[in-house]
């Protein structure tokens, strides 16, 4: 404080108050005035600096510890008391350098040995890490500097220690670490934890056999792209949990992205036992899920290998355990395939196949070939079934079954469908043009997974409409699990391009789960009997049976019917009898390219105009 002297001049003082009042012989207060001027301004600055120096001490996160040279301890600033769990009220005096012992990485307890220059440096030289116990138990993590304080004269005369807590980042870096290795929705772990653990396991080079399980949600990306991201996440949760449940602790489980999953089993009895326990994930996975009061079902494709610990480190068995999932997904999905060989040339074979059907359509190497639709009655041909053939890069033309099994399920099908309507109604555009009159119909396949595409309905009506093409003269041709399969949505799609005028026909009639009802319930407009059901209409058997009834219920629908694949006279003859409005199939005619096909009907024409009878020798088949 300041006072006022009598003289009218100001005099800086420190004033010090003590409660004696307890004391046996002074009882009272004392009060000491000391003045705070200053001798001199060396002594001034000095006492600058202290405090300057004490204030930075005690503001620093740092522990300081202080010590004279001979290793009593001076100074405890606020930050080290905290570190090591002293009371702010323990005199400086009472302390020892025994109260600032660190742990060392064995846990042990270290005392530090204050000297730095002290050839005795028990927690390693100048800087190093351990730990201290702090106040409430909890361990932090410290590093320590040690650093000499010398006088003017280079006397050394005390030492600094200086504990930095690193708890706080060693914390963010094992986080750092565990994200690393974890996958963030599920907190699973990730590929890099897989990498690492089937390293480990193969280092082990242990004789047992070890099990990778690739695992594949179907149907996951139409939900989470119709529901939105947070319900697939929950799907993804749950199905995370579910997995983990039927796994013993031993198994890691891996979130590979997506709606992709990985186990890992180290050590497995059998090829049986593995698949076992991806029969069971299977089911597991299949059970409903229940978010937000909604319900989805869908299922899993698996796939299954398993290796030595000598065939483990190269990761072969997770391309193989990838190469059977798919398979799986192939397959038809909701099931578990197991790796072998076979399995791998079935793969093989399907990459040559997607490679062979991209370059086509990069480079223009689709064609399409027409296939007569003969009107039972007249023998007159009343449209054509495209059908998409590939030239090859060697210059072969190839039909589907070289390049369409692989493709039914992924983008390529959609871009093969596309390119192929558009040559179709190129086709039709020329025939409507020959014939105005009456031109043939055009049928045109699309895969159900073509049918599900957002711009299925807008691609069809335009590619026609560009091409000057009536509705009428094409007709889509869907299989029945392409109609339902899609959901309501197909069915809309479906409806909606019947509205506008395109026929429709329900394509292998007879295959699969065929229904009559279906015949009644698609906005069709036309039923094609499937090959296989044609080959078997001989007398009084169940085959007949029911073809009587699809021809007398599509009848009385107003549908038309075509029987396909109508190979032999005798084929044709009980299609007839059975009251097939449409034939089409080799007894006729093979499908052809499209001049072959305007220059048949050029010479059927003229051979009408003559009044020649057309030739009615089948040509051979192909
Ligand atoms: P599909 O729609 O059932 O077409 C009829 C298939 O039967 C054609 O095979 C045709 O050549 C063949 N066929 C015709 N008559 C006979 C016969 O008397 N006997 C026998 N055994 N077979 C006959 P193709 O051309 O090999 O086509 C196979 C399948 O590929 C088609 O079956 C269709 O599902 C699909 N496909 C063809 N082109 C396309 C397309 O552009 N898009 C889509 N999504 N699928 C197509
Ligand atoms: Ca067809
Ligand atoms: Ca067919």
């Amino acid at each position: 404080v300041r006072l006022e002297r009598a003289d009218g001049e100001w005099e800086r003082v420190e004033v010090t108050g003590t409660d004696l009042t307890d004391h046996p012989d002074v009882g009272g207060l004392v009060i000491s005035v000391r003045s705070a001027n200053y001798e001199n301004e060396l002594e001034r600055s000095m006492d600058r600096t202290e405090s300057l120096s004490s204030a930075v001490v005690s503001a620093l996160r740092d522990g300081i510890v202080a010590t004279d040279e001979f290793g009593s301890i001076t100074t405890v600033n606020e930050a080290a008391r905290m570190m090591f769990g002293i009371d702010a009220d323990t005199p400086v005096t009472e302390l020892t350098i025994d109260d600032f012992a660190l742990l060392d990485p064995s846990g042990r307890r270290v005392v530090i040995d204050p000297d730095p220059l002290s050839p005795t440096h028990n927690v390693g030289p100048r800087t190093s890490n351990a730990c201290v116990i702090a106040r409430h138990g909890d361990l932090r993590y410290v590093s320590l500097d040690r650093s000499p304080v010398h006088d003017s004269a280079d006397a050394l005369v005390g030492s600094v220690l200086v504990f930095h807590d690193l708890t706080a980042e060693r914390e963010a870096e094992a986080e750092l670490r565990s994200q690393a290795l974890h996958d963030q929705l599920t907190g699973l772990a990730n590929r890099r934890q897989l990498e690492q653990r089937i390293a480990e396991i193969a280092a082990a080079g242990t004789r047992t056999l070890s099990a990778a399980i690739f695992i594949d949600l179907d149907g996951f990306k139409l939900v989470n792209d119709t529901h939105g991201h947070r319900i697939g996440d929950q799907l993804i949760r749950i199905a995370a949990k579910r997995l983990r449940g039927q796994l013993r602790p031993s198994d890691l489980l891996v979130r590979q992205g997506g709606d992709e999953f990985v186990v890992l089993q180290a050590s497995v009895e059998s090829i049986a036992a593995a698949e076992a326990t991806a029969e069971r994930l299977r089911s597991a996975l299949a059970e409903p899920y229940d978010i937000h009061d909604q319900r989805f079902d869908l299922t899993a494709s698996l796939g299954v290998a398993v290796a030595n610990s000598d065939d483990l480190s190269d990761e072969v068995v997770l391309q193989h355990a990838d190469i059977a999932l798919y398979a799986a997904k192939a397959r038809g999905r909701d099931r578990v395939e197991i790796f072998n060989s076979d399995l791998a040339a079935a793969v093989q074979l399907e990459e040559h196949q997607r490679r062979t059907l991209r370059s086509a359509l990069e480079n223009d190497r689709l064609v399409m070939h027409f296939q007569p639709l003969v009107e039972t009655g007249t023998g007159r041909v009343q449209g054509y079934e495209a059908l998409a053939r590939v030239i090859t890069e060697d210059g072969d033309l190839i039909g589907p079954a070289g390049f369409m099994e692989a493709v039914t399920s992924t983008g390529l099908i959609w871009d093969l469908d596309r390119a192929a309507f558009n040559l179709s109604c190129e086709a039709a555009a020329v025939m409507a043009e020959l014939e105005p009159e009456n031109p043939p119909t055009i049928a045109c396949n699309f895969s159900s997974f073509s049918i599900t595409q957002p711009a299925f309905v807008s691609t069809v009506t335009e590619t026609a409409e560009r091409h000057g093409v009536d509705p009428g003269q094409i007709c889509i041709e869907i299989t029945e699990s392409a109609a339902f399969d899609g959901g309501p949505g197909s069915l809309e799609a479906l409806s909606m391009l019947h509205a506008v005028g395109f026929g429709l026909a329900l394509d292998d009639f007879g295959t699969g789960y065929s229904s009559l009802a279906h015949l009644r319930d698609l906005p069709i407009s036309t039923v094609k009997v499937d090959r296989s059901f044609v080959s078997k209409l001989g007398t009084g058997n169940s085959e007949r049976a029911i073809a009587e009834a699809v021809v007398s219920l599509a009848h009385d629908l107003g549908l038309g019917v075509v029987a396909e694949g109508v190979e032999t006279l005798e084929h044709l003859e009980n299609v007839r009898q059975l009251g097939f409005s449409t034939v089409q199939g080799w007894h006729y005619a093979p499908a052809m390219s499209l001049t072959d096909a305007l220059a048949e009907r050029q010479a059927v024409t003229n051979a009408a105009v003559t009044n020649v009878p057309v030739s009615t020798t089948p040509p051979e088949a192909p």
